[in-house]
């Protein structure tokens, strides 16, 4: 762009002094007007970030004292983001006169986001600022819910619930303990203190997340989520949105860019025309569901054309085994396995996989070819998306890394590797073993190979008498809200029998908090301590983030012992708060959890987070020496940068990493298929003569065929298949208006349920209507604004049609993370973005929920409250869906079958049914679809699949007597 002349309005506009005249003569106050430079000359300067021997005292000009020149000085502190997975570097840039943190940039020395971020980075400061933030421990006043709360002590917070979590575990109820994370943001913590308790505690939101995809992954490799090399790829296929929102988005979208700008051709399967589609060289719109089936067709090609890499293929797959399992007549050749690949996937030719899909056949071909010819540098992701909304919707990551296997692209660079060669792992101190109890609320046993924990079920199980959660802890996690029937959550959060103490940690309120006992303010992003280590690229890096105001008083001569003491009110952190009570329940140490949280410099003595935080760092590979160069000690230089890169990018085909000749001694290698163990233990595999790790499967390669998926009762998945979904085409009812509903997708510019408090993110997007095609609103007769009723299993909700071109036709959608509410007699939270709601329940299960109004100017410190100008806070939907778990991978499978209808008279715009009592019998129905454990040798589930804090092996056998 550069400089413009004025138009003509600017003009009156400067003459008449309703704006500053930038353009009277000699006008030029600046040194450098940035409107006089060419984009190349600003791109350069944006490069030209501070540098860090300047962080400690910058001066730049207040933009908001513009026109004048006024100099601020500032003190710049890095940090990483929280606002997503991705751990994007921040600065916050301090004021030096107020201590006030004024604005985050990015952080040019983090090697995962290079200087750049988001929306959701620098609106942090919102988020810091927000007039309607949770500034001290409460606790409940009143009944479970009232709304009534009163300001306590964090001593207080703290003996209430180490007292009962001391009584718990004295009385060996340790399955009644749980910790329930929503957004973790941090690497290795709560490995350290829930096992160091020794319970079985830990419960995720993983499973209304990524685990679909993780365990169609983890079948192949033994590793669950993908890292694709997309700055290095010559074809990238995308299934989901993922160059504008989800995991490392902003990480991956600078390299998916970087890979097309050197020539790298783009593919995204998508019902949607997202953002990412519409960047695209091709864009699929398939039928929600089909994806694998698409995938499988371009597996024929590939196989058909001979575009497969032999080399890969015959050396990393576990072909010998498929064929004496599954074709017992045949040679066990090569060229067999290949002909009986061929054979098996004879039927999904393109035409078939147009018909399922919708996806042109030519184009199907057209990018089989292109991802062949692109061999190793085939560059692919799948995460929540089809992954995780489909009945089977694992089987789409299984398809697509099998795209990965028969390319050879697998760990390669330009490929995907498996995330975990991407990613740091610290190590604590004093680490605790494996708990030795196993809590069959999380992990039941009719879900052995559930990837994660089935928390979509927990209110169900506890509905269905199969125990309670008596210290039951909600951490950056809001269910009520975000899960699907939100309303059984209240049920049972409502009631005190199942749900004891409920502790709320969060950094805001939220539809959850608002059935807690204590709500316990935690820090935001500049306000914390964690470690951040992810797959962003080929590389590797440790990211820190901390309380940036702890570090400004450290370096001003004024250090402070918690983190609470320089955070805004009494905001605090987990690590300090976890440390802390876990002291409190073993006071004197006798019950042997004190131990671990002692220091490893001073024994006896409690460790401090410096002393925590140093242990880790200076135990990363290349950090010491690094720090030592600057004279300082690993921990100062990561408050310091606030990154290290441990690799610059080689971490590729790991798998060929030779075993050392000490770890050879005493192996043995089996005759059958070249694993070679030690100790009962497989290390590794003879590949080509040479002893390699290999992966971290039963044959220690890719593994087409799953002897896994036989052992535990799905014979017909073995190998690589196309599941059709509970949505599928086949058992929708067109005739009765049933339409796949698509919730899913997320707007680039909002975070799950913390978006609520930043005003930025939420002036830019407050809505969530249907998106329909004119096709379908034509049949209907709506246009855009229109009212419609979506029916699913258990209710229904009333939003606003969107028409637009964007959406498949027969596909409808709904975006997630819109829609928040709270009563009347909450706390005001979120004003930004929160209707005022009605929630009534005049029958046992018979919910409904309706606006009282929607968003609006308020009264507070930030004048921009009172500027607000959008009304409509869009609908909450998830509440009004039922639990869908895939009876293998344990994904909850969003998407929804929805009977489309015009609204009565009387119903209104965010108008919520929904009947609990429905919503538990599907509970059942799906559950009865699973094939339980026992699987071979008693096990509740096979040994070689990770768990997450995954306790003592001996657990993993069912045996009532052990888990009493
Ligand atoms: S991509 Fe995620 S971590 Fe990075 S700036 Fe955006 S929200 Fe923050």
């Amino acid at each position: 762009m550069g400089y413009k002349k004025p138009s003509f309005i600017e003009s009156i506009a400067e003459k008449i002094g309703i704006i500053p005249n930038l353009h009277k003569e000699g006008y030029q106050e600046f040194d450098q007007d940035m409107r006089h430079f060419t984009d190349e000359e600003v791109a350069q300067m944006y490069e030209n970030f501070p540098p860090p021997e300047k962080w400690d005292d910058w001066v730049e000009y207040d933009p908001k004292a513009w026109p004048k020149k006024v100099k601020k000085s500032y003190q710049i502190i890095p940090t990483t983001c929280f606002n997503c997975e991705s751990a994007c570097g921040l600065t916050a840039f301090i004021d030096k006169e107020t201590g006030e943190v004024k604005k985050f940039e990015g952080n040019p020395y983090h090697p995962g986001s290079r200087g750049r971020n988001c929306a959701k980075g620098p609106a942090t400061i919102n988020q810091l600022t927000d007039p309607d933030r949770i500034l001290f421990p409460l606790k409940r006043k009143g009944k479970r819910g009232e709304g009534e709360w009163e300001r306590i002590s964090w001593d207080e917070a703290l003996d209430t619930i180490s007292a009962r979590i001391r009584k718990a575990l004295k009385e060996d109820r340790h399955n009644e303990i749980a910790y329930h994370v929503g957004r973790p943001g941090a690497e290795g913590f709560m490995n350290w203190v829930l096992p160091a308790w020794g319970i079985d505690g830990h419960n995720s939101h993983t499973n209304i997340c990524s685990s679909g995809a993780r365990f169609g992954y983890n079948l192949w490799y033994g590793y669950d989520r993908p890292s694709p090399d997309h700055a290095e790829a010559k074809f990238i296929l995308l299934i989901s949105a993922h160059l504008e929102s989800g995991h490392y988005f902003n990480p991956h979208a600078q390299r998916i860019i970087e890979g097309k700008m050197k020539g790298a051709k783009l593919a995204t399967m998508d019902p949607r025309l997202s953002n990412t589609a519409s960047m695209s060289d091709y864009w699929m719109p398939s039928y929600p569901g089909t994806e694998a089936a698409v995938l499988l067709a371009m597996a024929l090609i590939i196989l058909e054309e001979g575009l497969y890499n032999r080399d890969y293929l015959e050396n990393w797959t576990n072909w010998q085994e498929y064929l004496k399992a599954k074709h017992t007549d045949k040679e066990v050749t090569f060229e067999n396995y290949i002909a009986a690949m061929i054979e098996e996937y004879s039927e999904f030719t393109p035409e078939f996989a147009e018909k399922e899909s919708g996806v042109k056949a030519e184009m199907i071909r057209e990018i089989a070819i292109k991802i062949g010819e692109a061999g190793e540098r085939f560059a692919s992701h799948n995460w929540r998306s089809a992954g995780a909304s489909n009945l089977g919707g694992w089987a789409v990551a299984r398809c697509l890394h099998f795209l990965t296997v028969l390319t050879g692209a697998v760990g390669a660079k330009g490929g995907t590797s498996p995330n975990s060669w991407n990613k740091f792992k610290p190590q604590v101190p004093h680490t605790p073993k494996p708990q030795k109890k196993w809590n069959e609320l999380h992990f039941p046993n009719e879900y052995p190979l559930a990837f994660f924990e089935m928390s979509q079920l927990l209110p169900h199980l506890l509905k269905a008498g199969r125990g309670k959660m008596d210290v039951y802890f909600s951490r950056v996690f809001n269910p009520v809200w975000t899960y699907p029937d939100g309303f059984t959550w209240m049920e049972m959060f409502l009631d005190e029998d199942k749900f004891g103490l409920h502790t709320a940690m969060t950094p805001t309120w939220n539809e959850t908090a608002f059935f807690a006992d204590l709500v316990l303010p935690m820090g935001l992003a500049s306000e914390r301590h964690d470690i951040n280590s992810y797959a962003t690229h080929g590389g590797t890096w440790v990211a820190f983030r901390q309380p940036v105001l702890r570090e400004a008083a450290r370096r001003n001569g004024k250090p402070v012992t918690y983190t609470y003491e320089a955070n805004p009110g009494e905001v605090w952190e987990e690590d300090e708060f976890w440390i802390e009570l876990s002291w409190r329940i073993d006071p004197d140490g006798s019950m042997g959890i004190r131990k671990y949280f002692e220091s490893p410099n001073r024994p006896g003595e409690k460790i401090t987070i410096e002393e925590y935080y140093q242990y880790i760092f200076e135990r990363v590979e290349g950090l010491p020496a690094a720090a030592k160069k600057e004279g300082l000690s690993e921990f100062q230089y990561m408050t310091k940068y606030g990154a290290f890169e441990i690799e610059k990018g080689e971490s590729y085909k790991k798998n060929e990493t030779p075993l050392k000749p000490e770890q050879l001694e005493g192996t043995e290698i089996d005759k059958k298929n070249g694993v070679i163990r030690k100790n009962g233990k497989d290390i590794g595999v003879m590949v080509n003569g040479k002893a390699v790790v290999g992966f971290p499967t039963p044959s220690r390669k890719n593994e087409f065929y799953s002897q896994t998926m036989v052992d535990w009762k799905w014979p017909e998945y073995a190998t690589p298949t196309y599941i059709k979904s509970h949505i599928h085409n086949d058992v929708l009812d067109k005739s009765k208006g049933e339409y796949v509903l698509v919730p899913t997708f997320r707007l680039p510019t909002l975070i799950h349920t913390r978006s609520g408090n930043a005003k930025w993110l939420v002036e830019i997007s407050n809505r969530n209507p249907i998106w329909m095609h004119p096709d379908d609103a034509a049949k209907w007769g709506f246009k855009t604004g229109d009212l419609v009723k979506m029916n699913t299993d258990i209710g229904y909700f009333i939003d606003k049609v969107w028409v637009t071109q964007s959406m498949k036709p027969g596909v409808v959608a709904c975006s997630h993370h819109i829609g928040r509410w709270r009563r009347e007699k909450d706390k005001t939270g979120n004003r930004w973005a929160t209707n005022t709601v009605n929630i009534e329940n005049k029958e046992k299960g018979k919910w409904k929920m309706s606006t009282k109004s929607g968003i609006k100017p308020f009264d507070s410190d930030d004048k921009d409250s009172k500027r607000i100008f959008w009304k409509d806070g869009g609908v909450h939907q998830n509440i009004t869906h039922a639990v869908h778990p895939d009876p293998i991978s344990g994904m909850h499978t969003w998407h929804q079958r929805v009977r489309i209808e015009k609204p009565g008279p009387d119903e209104k715009y965010g108008d919520i049914y929904v009947d609990t009592n429905k919503s538990h019998e599907i509970f059942k129905e799906w559950l009865a679809m699973t094939r339980p454990a026992p699987g071979p040798g008693g096990l509740r589930r096979p040994l070689w699949f990770k768990r997450a804090f995954r306790p003592d092996e001996s657990t993993f056998f069912i045996d009532k007597e052990k888990d009493k």
